[in-house]
């Protein structure tokens, strides 16, 4: 007996297939940003230009001035398994440039209306696509600019799942400016503009690393960044990490690009950080954009095409190196020494070396040399003496001594349990001085509290733990324009610390203010917050809250020049319990030193 089967596999409709694949390559508008502005890369750009309105909602324009296509090119590029790049599976082994898959654009005009205007350069004219959703392309011939130019217009409006399923405005822009930041990141060497509606975010020239994470990440981190430039017979690792005081409580400012392409790995960031590990609390992680290189053969980075996500071959062996090369880095500038030392000689560092008639004190710690002054090395060694004593070598102000003890690692070392009852001195309405055994510790009042405020707030952020602070007499500050920009856009951040207030155009109403504000101090407090926030640049990539944050410690903590009474005394310094010494402000001042009697006074008098 024989049975005629109908067949039941049938071949996708190449539009169906394109939006299965559409739900693994465009999963956001900026997905789309991302695919459209690796195909500019990828097309040899020298300057590419992003404008998204409503979060990359509504439009998504692309514009660059690479390549372009020819009018056979521009018909292909929308369907599927299009791609220039890969020709043969050993291509696939190797690959070198972003895009490969050869599905963004067919995915994208799945979801979307698309128009593509494009020309190569050698053409006297360009070609122009446009795409809907099951509807048949309409290409036409016109006048443009050489390079390619992209509309992606209602991102999902034939897929209202996939509408429904995006974030609010503020947050899909979010993800947008990370990759614009992200791809400027990695590629210096290129121009690149980024508006959301008509506001210009950035436009960034041409330029070298440490200029662009400059341009990127702020001005005011440059003097703050650490070169790293390792190599071994595999890998090569450059960039720059920053000095410990930039750290953060939130992951922040941290990138890792392999071979060019900006990727993530817990692995990896962990390798950064266990280098870092003598010398930040638990929680803060370090700033650090670092560029690694190595043999294609060895890395598969197709693993996981939207998250980033890359699995190496040997995946300890790259672990190793980023965390030498990072360790390399904060040996070379001194925040951890070559060798461990020896905690007698961290005592007194300091030897005394006779040279024909020179003293030379040596710094047996890290090899420095004072050197008293080519001028004087005829003279006697008492006139060196003499010279020694009228030239004050340290002004005795204390500011200065907390520039000058070192990060070195017997500084690093947890308080004694009964910190908060040891003896100490109060001294210019501002050091609190406590004595234990053979430490002195110094601590700023004001960089203390402020360091508290913030890690308090910091961690509870999600925790539901505000405590407002109803005001009896709601109070009234006059605001600006600026202020008023900056008020509106955090407004859930600011009211995540205790506030509570109506905003106007000219002016807030605080209702209600944190109850940690210092009462007595509140208007003082909040006004000086204001004008604080005013210098936040909403359109940086800069982590908004985390400014907040630092902002709201300052304004809300004591102020050096107040005097506080015994128990606040007592509560600052049990406060200090489980940190590490030396102690940050969040805005990276050192707050907190210890030191041994001796060092301190080699410090004082030997420096
Ligand atoms: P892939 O980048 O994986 O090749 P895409 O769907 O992103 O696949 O792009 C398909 C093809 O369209 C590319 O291989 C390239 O030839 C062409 N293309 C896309 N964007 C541009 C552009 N901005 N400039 C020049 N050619 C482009
Ligand atoms: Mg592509």
């Amino acid at each position: 007996m024989t049975e005629i089967y109908e067949s039941k596999v049938k071949i996708l409709p190449d539009f169906i297939a394109n939006q299965i694949a559409a739900g693994e390559v465009v999963q956001r508008p900026e997905s789309v940003v991302k695919e459209l502005v690796e195909n500019s890369i990828d097309a040899g750009a020298g300057s590419i230009i992003v404008s998204v309105r409503n979060a990359g909602k509504s439009l998504i324009h692309v514009i660059d001035d690479g390549n372009g296509m020819t009018k056979q090119d521009l018909e292909l590029s929308v369907k599927r398994h299009a791609t220039s790049k890969v020709f043969t599976s050993e291509d696939l082994e190797e690959i070198k440039t972003f895009g490969f898959r050869g599905e963004a654009l067919a995915s994208v005009c799945s979801v979307a209306n698309v128009e593509i205007r494009t020309r190569k350069i050698e053409m006297p004219h360009g070609w122009k696509l446009i795409s809907e959703p099951m509807k048949e392309e309409i290409l036409e011939e016109i006048n443009c600019d050489k390079g390619t130019q992209i509309f992606v217009r209602n991102l999902f409006y034939n897929v209202p799942a996939r509408r429904k399923f995006l974030k609010s405005n503020m947050t899909e822009f979010r993800y947008i400016s990370d990759t614009m930041i992200k791809t400027a990141l990695s590629k210096p060497e290129l121009r690149f503009t980024f508006y959301d509606d008509d506001t210009l975010i950035f436009d960034i020239l041409p330029s070298d690393k440490i200029e662009r994470i400059a341009d990127l990440l702020g001005r005011n981190i440059k003097e703050s960044l650490i070169p790293v430039n390792y190599q071994n017979d595999f890998v090569s690792i450059d960039g720059f990490i920053g000095e410990p005081h930039l750290s953060k409580q939130s992951r922040g400012s941290q990138y890792f690009f392999l071979n060019g392409r900006p990727i993530l790995s817990n692995s990896l960031s962990h390798a950064v950080y266990s280098s870092y590990e003598e010398l930040l609390d638990k929680n803060q992680k370090p700033l650090f954009v670092l560029y690694l290189n190595l043999d294609y053969s060895k890395v598969d980075v197709n693993v996981h095409p939207q998250k980033h996500e890359v699995k190496f071959d040997d995946e300890r062996f790259v672990y190793n190196s980023v965390k030498n090369a990072v360790l390399q880095a904060l040996r070379n500038s001194s925040y951890i020494p070559e060798v461990k030392i020896d905690l007698d000689m961290a005592a007194n560092p300091f030897s005394l070396i006779k040279d024909n008639n020179h003293d030379i004190l040596v710094n047996r710690m890290t090899g420095e040399m004072v050197n008293f002054d080519n001028s004087r090395a005829s003279h006697s060694s008492s006139d060196i003496q003499h010279d020694i004593v009228k030239k004050p070598i340290i002004h005795s102000a204390f500011d200065d001594i907390f520039n000058r003890i070192d990060n070195n690692p017997s500084n690093q070392a947890m308080l004694p349990d009964n910190f908060e009852e040891s003896s100490y001195k109060y001294i210019n309405r501002r050091f609190i001085i406590a004595d234990i055994g053979e430490y002195i510790y110094i601590i700023d009042q004001s960089g203390l509290h402020q360091r508290l405020i913030y890690d308090n707030i910091t961690a509870n952020r999600n925790g539901n733990t505000r405590v407002v602070q109803e005001l009896l007499f709601p109070m009234e500050i006059e605001i600006d324009n600026n202020q008023f920009n900056i008020i509106h856009s955090t407004k859930g951040d600011i009211e995540s610390l205790g506030f509570s207030f109506e905003l106007h155009k000219d002016r807030v109403i605080f209702k209600g203010i944190p109850q940690s504000l210092k009462s007595g101090t509140e208007e003082e407090s909040v006004r000086k917050f204001l004008i604080e926030i005013a210098a936040i640049e909403l359109n940086t990539v800069q982590d908004i809250y985390d400014r907040i944050c630092t902002s709201y410690s300052e304004s809300a903590s004591i102020k050096n020049g107040s005097e506080l009474n015994s128990t606040e005394i007592r509560s600052l310094m049990a406060g200090l319990k489980g940190y590490r010494i030396p102690l940050y402000s969040p805005k990276g001042k050192k707050s907190v030193i210890r030191v041994t009697n001796q060092e301190f006074y080699n410090k004082l008098f030997f420096n």
